[in-house]
């Protein structure tokens, strides 16, 4: 074989390679700029923007909805535990004939008991949450699989989340069409799941009723970078939280830092149409409202440029 063929055969081999992924256009169509190319999602990405609970301006359930409705949001993150269970018709009347969705629950979880008898509460805790919130039609409910110092050292934690605790979770959620949402948090509050890929992989070894989510808060401290991050997720990215960069509060106080560009090339990327939602405070004496509207508009010209 002559020097040149064989430095044809290899850039040809090497084209293959970069497009061997089921993502990736057919070769002839690809990298015809010397770069490989993602095939567009199936249906475009969206950015539904989604309040917290607590931090939508109003005291009824009625006139927060009104004020996502009024000021487009498209999505409400809500409280889990007894306010859940409390007003599960209320918030079902409440979002008759609106076009809001409601995207999660969160509240406190820990699977890393060393009892197993411990753990199975945890799980029993949730179960009858995971069915309001499939009658909600609800993405899911956030879990933090364990906090702090786990009981139980990682090996078993994950063995144990992966086809246990975790797994009968997802399976109820799924049984009930809804999920459990894993929530990755920084190393001094977990070391068990601090990144979206870990989570991710997770998720996959869970199975259907399990997805993963990521919060630019936490992932500013844990990731080295939010576009490869999500993309890591991909289809098994359901949720996404949102704060101002410098001091976890509402998006757009803290002036240049707070730049989501990048996260939301990669939210495009992978098509995701799931909520973003702001967890983060508001500076004392604030007005809030609009502050909530100065954040609105900083998203959706970040998006527009991402
Ligand atoms: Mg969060």
């Amino acid at each position: 074989m002559k020097r040149r063929d064989f430095l044809m055969g290899s850039a040809v081999a090497g084209v293959a390679s970069v497009c061997g992924s089921r993502h990736v256009v057919a070769a002839d169509k690809c990298c015809c700029d010397g770069m490989p190319k993602l095939a567009p999602p199936e249906k475009p990405a969206e950015l539904n923007l989604c309040l917290q609970w607590g931090a939508i301006p109003g005291t009824e359930i009625k006139q927060k909805l009104d004020f996502l409705e009024a000021n487009g949001f498209a999505a409400v993150e809500i409280p889990s535990g007894k306010w859940l269970s409390d007003n599960v018709e209320p918030m079902k009347k409440a979002m008759e004939g609106r076009k809001l969705f409601i995207a999660t629950a969160c509240g406190p979880s820990d699977f890393s008991y060393v009892e197993a008898e411990k753990r199975d509460a945890e799980v029993a805790k949730f179960l009858p949450q995971l069915e309001i919130l499939g009658t909600l039609k609800s993405v899911g409910l956030i879990i933090c699989p364990a906090r702090s110092k786990p009981g139980l050292g990682f090996p078993e934690l994950r063995e144990d989340f992966v086809t246990n605790t975790g797994k009968k979770l997802a399976e109820h959620a799924a049984k009930h069409g809804t999920s459990i949402v894993l929530e990755p948090l920084q190393r001094k509050e977990t070391m068990f799941l601090r990144q979206v890929a870990d989570g991710a992989a997770i998720s996959r070894d869970i199975g259907p009723g399990c997805t993963v989510m990521g919060d630019f808060w936490h992932m500013s401290k844990e990731e080295t970078s939010f576009m490869g991050a999500f993309i890591s997720a991909g289809k098994l990215l359901s949720h996404v939280h949102i704060a101002s960069l410098k001091d976890r509060k509402v998006p757009g106080v803290d002036g240049d830092a707070d730049n989501y560009v990048d996260g939301f090339k990669g939210l495009k990327l992978i098509g995701y149409r799931g909520a973003v939602s702001l967890e983060g405070g508001f500076p004392k004496n604030a007005d809030k409202t609009q502050l909530i509207l100065n954040m609105v508009k900083l998203l959706r010209e970040q998006w527009a440029m991402a």
